[in-house]
């Protein structure tokens, strides 16, 4: 069987494996939380944030950034078009509206003039998605939302390790939210951790993830109705093995990229994850962009190294385009807006980036991809001139 290059996937060491067994053998009774308090504080201390609240998923901590928010009924979120649809579906699990901003094509984030152009008198708040490890200019975008009384999440799902200014991604804006997927950069299985430096925040969080309860309720006495969103002690025990480790997971992801840079060579048309002034952005996937004139759609690449072996991920469809909100009235708006993110999204795919992958295999899946543009290319050029 040939060799299959997969598109993420985590590092586990004899680390990862001991501190979940230790979990799992103590962490019951009144040691229950034990893993969660050293996880959290190790997190937050990791990122320079003043609260992290383990949550099951990066979905359900957005969600709830935006119910402690205040966010709800009537009120518009503007969101990236590119992006994974988990920053989206929070807004409308509280009754809000998702407004879809364009993409830069200097970081494939918003940017502060996309996001303006979205600004009506029912704007809340603005979700900036840190894309493939990439970021926005927060600045920027602080300054906008400032200027108009709007709050800010950061989805860092992407960018756990990267920073700009000297700052941690997940540390800007009011709130901000990681997932530890199976193919995020550091994983529990599946988690996600809220976090926020705004003390009033973090314990209006404690309150709706717990059911409506007071933190240190023993009487069962439920405040509201509210949602249940807890991480198990044996995903943060995995969580806090991978944090031990965050440097390796790091440096691996940064050394892909090199990798890639490298193989495609100094000459390539082919454009790599985009990183800002001010910004160092730990890719959470390599990811290349090809010139609109080669012709090529991300579907036909995909097929093509698909049956090479190589496995990857299309370029996030932007999400004005995608069957999920055909009846929006705001998407409709967007598919004539758009055009940076629907240009790059069409010529985009994801490479593979798992923690497995080194150099040699990197190498081997940029020969692969040189093979496949150099077919792609050809019978696009060869029909062009039969017709
Ligand atoms: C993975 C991801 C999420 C969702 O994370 P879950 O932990 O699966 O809920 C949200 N936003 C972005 C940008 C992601 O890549």
């Amino acid at each position: 069987m040939t060799r299959r290059y997969p598109v993420a996937g985590p590092s586990i060491t004899e680390r990862e494996i001991a501190r979940v067994t230790e979990a799992v053998r103590s962490c019951w009774y009144g040691k229950h939380g034990v893993m969660h308090e050293r996880f959290e504080r190790a997190f937050a201390e990791a990122i320079g944030v003043g609260h992290a609240i383990a949550t099951p998923s990066c979905t359900s901590a957005l969600h709830l950034a935006l119910a402690a928010l205040g966010v709800g009924p009537g009120d518009e979120v503007i969101v990236p078009d590119c992006t994974w649809i988990a920053s989206v579906a929070p807004v409308r699990y509280v009754g809000a509206t998702p407004v879809f901003a364009d993409i830069s094509a200097d970081s494939w984030c918003l940017e502060a003039d996309t996001v303006a152009a979205c600004i009506t008198g029912k704007t809340r708040a603005v979700i900036a998605v840190d894309l493939y490890g990439s970021m926005p200019d927060y600045d920027a975008l602080q300054a906008l939302c400032d200027a108009h009384g709007l709050a800010l999440i950061e989805d860092a799902a992407e960018s756990f390790g990267s920073t700009q200014r000297g700052r941690w991604a997940g540390s800007f804006g009011d709130a901000a939210a990681f997932s530890f997927h199976g193919s995020k950069t550091l994983t529990t299985g599946e988690g996600g951790m809220f976090v926020t430096s705004c003390d009033a925040t973090a314990a209006r969080v404690r309150v709706l993830r717990d059911h409506g309860r007071a933190p240190g309720d023993r009487w069962f006495e439920n405040q509201e109705v509210a949602f249940k969103y807890k991480m198990s002690a044996m995903q943060a025990a995995l969580g806090l093995a991978q944090l031990e480790r965050a440097q390796e997971l790091i440096d691996k992801k940064h050394a892909l990229k090199r990798s890639y840079t490298d193989a495609f060579g100094p000459h390539t048309a082919i454009q790599l994850n985009p990183v800002l002034p001010h910004t160092h952005a730990t890719p959470w996937m390599t990811t290349m962009v090809w010139p609109a004139a080669w012709d090529v759609t991300k579907a036909e690449m995909h097929a093509a190294l698909d049956a090479r072996g190589v496995d990857t991920r299309p370029f996030f469809h932007p999400l004005s385009s995608l069957p999920a909100f055909a009846e929006s009235p705001k998407a409709t708006a967007a598919r004539w807006r758009n055009k940076t993110a629907y240009d790059i999204s069409s010529r985009g795919l994801n490479l593979p980036s798992a923690h497995c992958l080194d150099a040699r295999a990197v190498a081997t899946i940029a020969g692969h991809v040189a093979d496949a543009f150099g077919t792609l290319r050809g019978e696009a050029k060869r029909g062009r001139s039969a017709a």
